[in-house]
């Protein structure tokens, strides 16, 4: 059993930036790292608007830099994953595959994870061909024909990383318009190696039994591919919270500022808020609940 005065739950922009905030006021926080250190951000190729960088970052090196900067704060790293929790007494408890924690206050951080398509055959290829991080998996497919799905900026990302290391860029869009930022937008429309459907979708994927090979759209084409990149959406991580905080149908935390339904539980990031889900907005409502545990703690 280990006893904490403050445990952040999550190591993203809003677990880092909570745990630098609690470190400089002398909360000796402990940060549970989950087991994508750094969160999604470490899967995006270039952030362009989180402020400081006049030239664009590498989504790693900015969380990899947060990191340090967290060490060299005070923080201290516990790498688990939080599978319950019990916030019914003033001792909040939290049980992971790897210790069970204690700790006055908490900070659930734990950000979202990507959506896939529930399709037939995703299960199937996925990891053989379908994937959710282009950054992660796009060299497999140097020189191939890949495809990406999905209309907001991270299929938008995902199409211009890819358009560098592939013959030809597909996106597969259901909508009309998207809902991304303009100046992606306009990149994906003046690369001379990326095709755009739109209101198409995708009705499955096929392949060899071992890897995938060609998606059937909606249009009635096979369209041939080695890869196909799913860039849908984000799911809170947030199961683990079922019954001890309030969530709403989607399984957000509900929140009032950063504060949950339970005293002394704070909440940050992209786990609370379904609508903006940039770095910048979950740093700071990192700085806000740490503050807010300040205040609990110490008023
Ligand atoms: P998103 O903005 O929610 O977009 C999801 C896209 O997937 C939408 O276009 C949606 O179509 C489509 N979609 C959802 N379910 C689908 C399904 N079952 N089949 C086919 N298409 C489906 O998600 P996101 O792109 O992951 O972005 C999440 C947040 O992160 C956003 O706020 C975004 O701005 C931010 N972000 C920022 C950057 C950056 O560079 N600053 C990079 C990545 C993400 P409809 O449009 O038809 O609903």
């Amino acid at each position: 059993m280990i006893n904490e005065n403050l445990i952040i739950v999550g190591s993203g922009p809003a677990g880092l930036t909570a745990g630098i905030y609690a470190a400089r006021a002398g909360l000796s926080p402990l940060v549970i790292e989950g087991m994508l250190s750094g969160g999604q951000l470490t899967e995006t190729a270039e952030v362009e608007n989180f402020p400081g960088f006049a030239e664009s970052v590498s989504g790693l090196d900015l969380m990899t830099s947060m990191h340090a900067q967290a060490e060299k704060a005070g923080v201290r790293f516990a790498m688990d994953a939080i599978s319950s929790v019990d916030f019914s007494g003033s001792v909040r408890r939290l049980v992971g595959m790897v210790d069970t924690y204690e700790a006055k206050c908490v900070i659930i951080a734990t950000g979202a994870t990507p959506r896939w398509t529930g399709l037939p055959g995703e299960e199937l290829y996925k990891y053989h061909g379908i994937s959710s991080c282009a950054v992660c998996d796009g060299n497999f497919h140097k020189g191939k024909d890949v495809a990406v799905i999905g209309g907001g900026d991270t299929a938008l990302a995902d199409v211009i990383h890819l358009a560098k290391i592939c013959r030809c860029v597909t996106l597969i869009h259901r909508g009309d318009s998207f809902r991304g930022t303009k100046v992606l937008v306009d990149r994906v429309l003046a690369a001379s190696n990326v095709r755009v459907l739109k209101n198409t979708q995708v009705v499955s994927f096929n392949g060899n039994g071992g890897k995938l090979e060609s998606l059937t759209l909606s249009n009635g084409e096979t369209l041939s591919v080695s890869g196909a990149f799913v860039a849908i959406g984000h799911v809170p991580q947030t199961d683990f919270l079922k019954g001890s905080l309030d969530l709403d149908d989607e399984g957000y935390v509900c929140t009032n500022g950063v504060d949950t339904s339970v005293s002394g539980v704070f909440v940050a990031g992209d786990c609370a808020n379904p609508l903006y889900k940039q770095a910048v907005v979950a740093a700071s409502t990192g700085a806000q609940a740490a503050q807010q545990a300040q205040h609990y703690l110490e008023g």
